[in-house]
């Protein structure tokens, strides 16, 4: 924290205004969707929040299902699970580490067919695939105009988990806004953070209100009435924590050029070494978020994690893939032979910004 952040703070005490009503949502709101270039943002209490709105808003019901990538963080499954739909998980870009373009065309092609309706079905089980949620992961754009043509071919909604992605660009344009609906993160270990909170961004006015409405309890706007015309949920962000995002928002060039400086002094020193450092794909510009390198196999990874947490530097492996947790490991993926290449490799090591 460098800036504003205990004098908005303040004001929203002297105020009262701490909880769901206050000028600061909406100030975030404005001042984020105008940092990323899209027509609206809805902010919420956490990304999960914010991803499992916007599938609801994709039209995700009981029963369908989504397809997504073995290599994320779970929040990205849970939330799918959220809206009574299964994940499959599919496998990853060595390069990019998110959702492989060829993986999710063959996946299509191999398992799955076009009904009558216009809707893309599973072969296997019979239900229908109705959304994509790529993940940008530790902020790299994954290969996201790939996987949009892909989505469109096969009318499959495509829903951004931007979560790690603030301050990424794919082709000039932010993580986030190449599918109908994207999300981010506001959590404490991202590039900002309002303590805890997400963000929804779509162009679509109608998606829009609807993601405002069920975020707030599905209530219709009036003077004293209490009237909620579905059941909605209680995912709106309070002042209070909006108030830390708009004092980080003021701040996050300086937060983005220290995690790019910081970036490209590993990038060298890794170099100087012969040890593949994970850099931002072609066409893209990445936030840096989260730094990793691939080490040779996983004894030197597990060599290298245990002396450096042993000295109090941590690092850390990638997640467990999704799929091997007790609550995914039914469910169906494709041959994840990137994503297990990467579980054995990938250390992630410090990141912090530092002043
Ligand atoms: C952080 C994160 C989320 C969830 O965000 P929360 O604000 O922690 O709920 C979702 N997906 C990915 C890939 C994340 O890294």
């Amino acid at each position: 924290f460098f800036g504003n952040e205990k004098k908005y703070l303040n004001d929203c005490i002297d105020s009262t205004f701490v909880s769901s009503v206050g000028t600061y949502v909406d100030r975030f709101e404005k001042e984020f969707a105008t940092r990323v270039g899209s027509k609206y943002a809805i902010a919420t209490v956490n990304g999960t929040a914010a991803l499992h709105t916007a599938l609801l808003l994709a039209g995700v019901a009981h029963h369908d299902e989504v397809l997504t990538q073995s290599v994320s963080f779970v929040a990205t499954p849970n939330a799918i699970t959220y809206c009574g739909a299964q994940p499959i998980f599919l496998d990853s870009d060595k390069s990019t580490l998110g959702l492989s373009p060829t993986a999710l065309e063959s996946f299509l092609i191999d398992n799955c067919h076009i009904k009558k309706d216009g809707y893309t079905y599973n072969l296997k089980t019979g239900r229908k695939i109705s959304a994509c949620v790529p993940v940008h992961i530790f902020g790299h754009p994954a290969r996201i105009d790939q996987i949009n043509k892909i989505c469109n071919r096969f009318n499959i909604t495509l829903v951004e988990d931007a979560a790690e992605a603030l301050g990424s660009y794919y082709n000039g344009k932010h993580a986030g806004r190449f599918g109908k609906l994207g999300i981010l993160s506001f959590n404490g270990n991202k590039i900002i953070t309002t303590g805890g909170g997400g963000m929804i961004l779509t162009d679509d006015d109608s998606l829009a209100k609807q993601a405002k409405h069920i975020t707030t309890t599905a209530k219709k706007e009036h003077g004293w009435e209490y009237f909620h015309d579905q059941t909605g949920y209680n995912y709106r962000m309070p002042n209070i924590n909006a108030a830390l995002g708009c004092a980080q928002m003021e701040n996050i060039h300086k937060i983005l050029i220290n995690k790019r400086n910081l970036a490209s002094s590993y990038n060298v020193f890794f170099k100087s070494l012969n040890i593949p450092f994970v850099e931002e794909p072609e066409y893209c510009v990445s936030n840096y978020w989260l730094n990793a390198i691939i080490t040779s196999n996983k004894k030197e990874r597990d060599g290298l994690l245990t002396y450096s947490n042993k000295h109090k530097v941590m690092m850390r492996p990638l997640w467990t893939l999704l799929h091997r947790l007790p609550m995914y490991n039914s469910c169906q993926t494709d041959s994840l032979k990137n994503a297990r290449w990467l579980e054995q490799r990938i250390v992630n090591i410090p990141s912090s910004v530092t002043q």
